[in-house]
């Protein structure tokens, strides 16, 4: 796999302030932990990534160098001085031998400051605990995931005992309800709302739905995981969507005004004239919204020119005509001799 731009990973631009990669990497920590989401491989490797990312885009000099050479900086063996050197004639670390990438130290990062107002104080014994947090996956159609909508999540979740509240005992009795321990499993059906543009793999986390707290601690939160369902004929790239529109060749060749299918609803898009097949075109803002900027994206559709599969006299002839319209032989361009 191709290693992601720093950047692109943390979701922030490359001029961004240290302050603004900081608040980027704790929300997306807070998102892709591994607590967060056990036995998920995907976020285990996208916090992996985050985590790599910004161990370089934190510290100044790492950075400076990855701005200037990439991912090879980072790479065992790599000396950023005689790296320098070979460009520019002088290396970007004063003092020479303290080449940050010498070593592969990571300092650990204190994720009880990040998750502190999420899971509360665990090691409180006896006042009130939080209830632990619980992980659910919800399959989401293509388009609620993308306009937004809402979907509905069967789980069973443990409640503190409605007989003895949680006690275990009434009176001096064990609670028959639970028999003592204090909760009860209960089905329950969720409705949950999905903002506008949630990304497969997206978490949701709804308050209140995880465990139950305990001596009358609030309950814990529930993460649910997005798994978007493939549409048959839309794909998404971020905040990009993708389609292919079949012309004709008459449209191809004349330009025309065609529906263009969105996710928004149709469109009416100009194809100009000697449009070419796989010509790729771009509708503005009939994309994806970002739900963090704010901003959609845009449709972008191929075309692709449709031959007529039956074959009659006059087609060969209106072919035929075309063929001895081409100024240029049309694979004039391709290599030769490979
Ligand atoms: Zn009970």
């Amino acid at each position: 796999m191709k290693k992601r731009d720093y950047y692109e990973v943390l979701g922030v631009s490359k001029g961004a302030s240290e302050a603004e990669i900081k608040k980027a990497y704790r929300r997306l920590a807070r998102k892709l932990h591994p607590d967060v989401n056990p036995g998920d491989k995907t976020s285990q490797k996208r916090f992996q990534e985050i985590q790599e990312a910004y161990e370089v885009l934190k510290d100044d000099e790492k950075r400076r160098a990855y701005d200037r050479f990439g991912h090879a900086a980072s790479s065992p063996g790599f000396d950023a001085e005689s790296a320098a050197g070979y460009g520019a004639g002088r290396g970007p670390f004063p003092g020479g031998a303290g080449s940050p990438f010498s070593n592969g130290t990571f300092e650990s990062t204190d994720f009880s400051e990040l998750f502190g107002n999420i899971f509360g104080g665990a090691s409180r014994r006896t006042g009130p605990e939080r209830g632990e947090s619980a992980t659910g996956t919800i399959e989401v159609p293509f388009r609620d995931a993308v306009l937004g909508g809402t979907a509905s999540l069967s789980l069973r979740r443990e409640k503190e005992c409605p007989t003895c509240g949680g006690t275990g005992r009434v009176g001096k009795n064990v609670c028959s309800t639970c028999r003592g321990a204090g909760r009860v499993a209960e089905d329950e059906r969720l409705r949950i709302r999905i903002p506008e543009g949630t990304a497969d793999g997206g978490t949701i986390r709804i308050p209140g739905k995880g465990g139950p707290g305990v001596r009358g601690g609030e309950a814990g939160d529930l993460f649910v995981t997005v798994r978007v369902t493939p549409h048959p004929y839309f794909e998404r790239s971020g905040d990009d969507i993708h389609g292919i529109v079949l012309i004709t060749v008459k449209e191809a060749y004349a330009g025309a005004e065609i529906d263009v299918p969105t996710i928004h609803g149709t469109v009416r898009a100009k194809i100009p004239t000697g449009t070419q097949g796989r010509q790729k075109f771009r509708l503005r803002g009939k994309g994806v919204k970002n739900p963090r900027t704010g901003e959609t994206g845009d449709h972008l559709y191929t075309v692709r020119i449709a031959i007529p599969t039956n074959r009659t006299p006059a087609g060969l002839d209106a072919a035929t005509l075309l063929d001895s319209l081409y100024e240029e032989p049309v694979r004039k361009d391709l290599p030769k001799g490979l």
